[in-house]
């Protein structure tokens, strides 16, 4: 019999539990102990729903208080103490830095290593949950960062990866001590390119320990040196890298773990074309050799698509979350061994009503975008021109201070949203709430003295939801969360069908904050390829192609916001550099038709018009020439963290010829910086980009911060670019 398994499983909570615990706990209104038992008890739950639901192989050990690449720092003796003050930063310590967990939208912390770390285990890490589910009577597989993946993703003095053998035989010998029959080694980083040949002597080295080793590779094919190691079992992601199989079945001697339901994506498996993979790998295996497994962990994707009854009744049986991808598993491996045809007939009928539905094509949509011309990608005048008709129109001065759009999202507007979703405050009530709002931002913004304004996007519950939920082409979950980083989740929209724009998104709420000043008030929009980046998004047809149909949405919004009388549009991408393919060769072919999508939003934009592109992430380096293709007359970037190290990219040979507001106020942490920081910041920024081209603004929008943060922090933010600008 072919087995299940599980890699990893969501962890937030149906309900988002952890999250409301850590937040309670960090504003003291709870214990740890508290904390802990909500933790435990999210566990319980989620191993129970896998063992009921028939799942063979259930992970342990993949749950976290905040994030996994934290929690291994702690297990392996790089990090001690406080554990959350290495998330959050505290008085006088910044956090780790935070970045994106391989093409995903999880955020991870970065461990930092010195010249002379010194690894030393905390087994308790594995150890404990895999002994808390035993006592559920739930037979678990430990879960691990590997060693590979671990240093890779690590910053810092980096050892070389021999110097993790000892820490991990340790680990590996305490699971086993412990009871386990086989550990998850998660090695994503094998997927990537640039594999060492070194590898193989370290695999070796813990492949003696007392305990079967699955090595699990996700989100790419795996390097070919995987497939020649002596792992009890290999698990490899079918879904991006089905052409990996055959490679993996000539050469591997254990099982094989095929990762055949998307752990990305929330649409219902093709039974059928899962089959033919297993068939293949049963028919050169032998079925006791294979396992059938999501693609990677479904951390990444919701709890249960069945709770979404408000979803349109044609639409909702297309969707799988975390309690329909088990139920597939188990259905497969019952498929394999029983009557098919019989089994499969229901799964057969949802993937065929989907792929004939009329809900998905839309004639219009498709004649627009099949009428496009390189013309249709090109602003109408060169930077130059637009930068000095720009100067003309609105003057700023010198290190012109602006923010990144939104303004805290404080209980008070959540509970407005809340009671107008309820149907407890009508249209006109909370209208006028959110004019309020936009008033107050704007006022507190002039008091500050910023030089560029924003309305501060109260109206917004997210920057992707709120568009989605306006264009055609979207479906919304209720309880769709996924969890972004620590406390904070997502829920993102399901992009199901051709995309256009009834109607204008933005505009009245523009019109209203530029009524209040005579400041320029920024329109505030989000791009095409990020709304693609953040949405569940359809897997019926080319991502490049639902790109442009997005694209093409939100250009409608730019000329109308610019018929208003908008003068700077941003439009946010902020997750352009995610979506790179994180294959070098795949990653060319990406950022073409992604900054060509860009470029097409804004293209109808008059010269006049200063067109914004924001991006908060830091890694620039490889990214350099289609940054500068993306045209935007002020890039606004992460920067903080990096000690303006991030600038270097911009400065090089490549001399970035537009303008740049590298991110001064770090907007992930609760600290405030001061004035002399923040100087310090802009010295070190000017010391690389000219100060005719750049801005000074946070590294981020300020929708976490809270108010007390927020102008404290703002007031120093402008007060060091007036010493700046004084300074000669
Ligand atoms: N305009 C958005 C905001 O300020 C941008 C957010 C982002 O880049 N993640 O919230
Ligand atoms: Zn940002």
């Amino acid at each position: 019999m072919a087995r299940t398994a599980v890699l990893g499983l969501p962890r937030v909570g149906p309900n988002r539990e952890l999250k409301f615990a850590m937040e309670a706990f960090w504003a003291g209104r709870s214990s740890i102990q508290e904390l802990e038992a909500t933790a435990r008890e999210l566990r319980r739950a989620s191993w129970e729903c896998a063992r009921e639901a028939g799942i063979d192989v259930i992970p342990s050990g993949d749950f976290s208080l905040y994030d996994q690449m934290l929690d291994t720092a702690f297990g392996l003796g790089v990090a001690e103490g406080d554990y959350f003050a290495y998330a959050r930063g505290t008085a006088d310590r910044p956090p780790l830095e935070m970045t994106k967990w391989f093409d995903t939208n999880y955020h991870y912390l970065v461990p930092e290593l010195r010249a002379d770390q010194a690894f030393t285990l905390r087994a308790d890490h594995w150890t404990g949950p895999l002994r808390e589910a035993a006592e559920l009577g739930i037979k678990t597989r430990p879960v691990v960062i590997g060693p590979y993946t671990f240093l890779t993703l690590a910053k810092g003095e980096k050892p070389p990866l021999e110097a993790l053998v000892p820490v991990y035989r340790e680990l590996l010998q305490a699971l086993a001590d412990a009871g386990a029959t086989e550990v998850q080694l998660d090695e994503p980083c094998l997927a990537l390119d640039g594999v060492p040949a070194a590898y193989a002597d370290v695999f070796a080295a813990l492949a003696t320990a007392p305990i079967e080793i699955c090595l699990a590779t996700y989100f790419a094919p795996a390097d070919p040196v995987v497939f020649a190691l002596p792992a009890a079992e290999i698990h490899i992601d079918l879904v991006r890298a089905p052409e990996q199989l055959e490679a993996a079945l000539a050469s591997v001697t254990g099982r094989l773990s095929l990762g055949v339901i998307d752990g990305r994506n929330v649409w219902a498996t093709d039974p059928d074309l899962a089959l033919d993979r297993i068939d293949a790998a049963v028919a050169a295996l032998g079925a006791g050799r294979v396992t059938i497994a999501p693609s990677c962990s479904l951390l990444h994707v919701p709890y249960s698509a069945a709770r979404e009854t408000e979803i349109d009744a044609e639409i909702r049986p297309w969707l799988a979350f975390r309690d329909e991808k088990l139920a597939e598993l188990r259905l497969l491996a019952d498929a394999l061994a029983g009557d098919r045809d019989a089994l499969l007939e229901p799964a057969r009928d949802v993937i065929s009503a989907r792929r004939t539905s009329t809900h998905t094509n839309d004639a219009a949509v498709r004649g627009r975008v099949g009428a496009l011309s390189p013309a249709d990608y090109e602003r109408s005048a060169p930077f130059e021109a637009r930068h000095a008709a720009q100067r003309a129109r609105v003057p700023l001065p010198e290190l012109p201070t602006t923010t990144i759009g939104s303004f805290p999202q404080t209980a008070e507007i959540r509970a407005a949203r809340r009671e107008h979703k309820a149907g407890e405050l009508d249209v006109e009530a909370y209208e006028r709430f959110l004019k309020g709002q936009i008033a107050e931002v704007v006022s507190h913004q002039e008091a500050v003295g910023l030089d560029v304004l924003v309305h501060g996007e109260p109206e917004r519950n997210d920057m992707v939801e709120y568009f989605g939920e306006q264009l055609a082409g979207f479906a919304f979950s209720r309880f769709g969360w996924v969890q972004s980083y620590g406390s904070r989740c997502v829920k993102p929209p399901i992009l199901f069908g051709d995309v256009s724009r009834p109607e204008p998104m933005t505009v009245r709420w523009w019109q209203h904050a530029q009524s209040l000043t005579t400041k320029p008030m920024k329109g505030m929009l989000t791009g095409p390829v990020t709304i693609l980046q953040w949405s569940f998004v359809r897997d019926d047809q080319p991502r490049s192609e639902t790109c442009t149909q997005i694209a093409l949405a939100i250009q409608d919004e730019v000329r109308d916001l610019e018929a208003a009388g908008c003068f700077a549009i941003q439009v946010d991408e902020a997750a352009l550099r995610e979506g790179l393919p994180l294959r070098h060769a795949d990653q060319d072919v990406y950022v073409r038709w992604a900054v060509d999508a860009f470029r097409l939003t804004v293209a109808t934009a008059e010269p006049d018009t200063q067109v914004h592109t924001h991006m908060c992430y830091s890694e620039f380096n490889e990214m350099m020439e289609h940054i500068v293709r993306l045209d935007a007359d002020v890039i606004s970037i992460e920067a903080s963290r990096s000690d303006m190290e991030v600038l270097d990219a911009f400065a090089g040979e490549l001399d970035y010829p537009n303008e740049i507001g590298p991110g001064l106020y770090d907007i992930h942490s609760p600290r405030i910086p001061s004035t002399d920081e923040i100087e310090r910041l802009l010295e070190l920024a000017e010391q690389r980009i000219p100060r005719e081209r750049l801005w000074v603004n946070p590294d981020c929008g300020l929708k976490t911060r809270g108010w007390a943060e927020v102008r404290p922090a703002l007031t120093n933010l402008v007060a060091a670019a007036r010493r700046r600008r004084a300074a000669v």
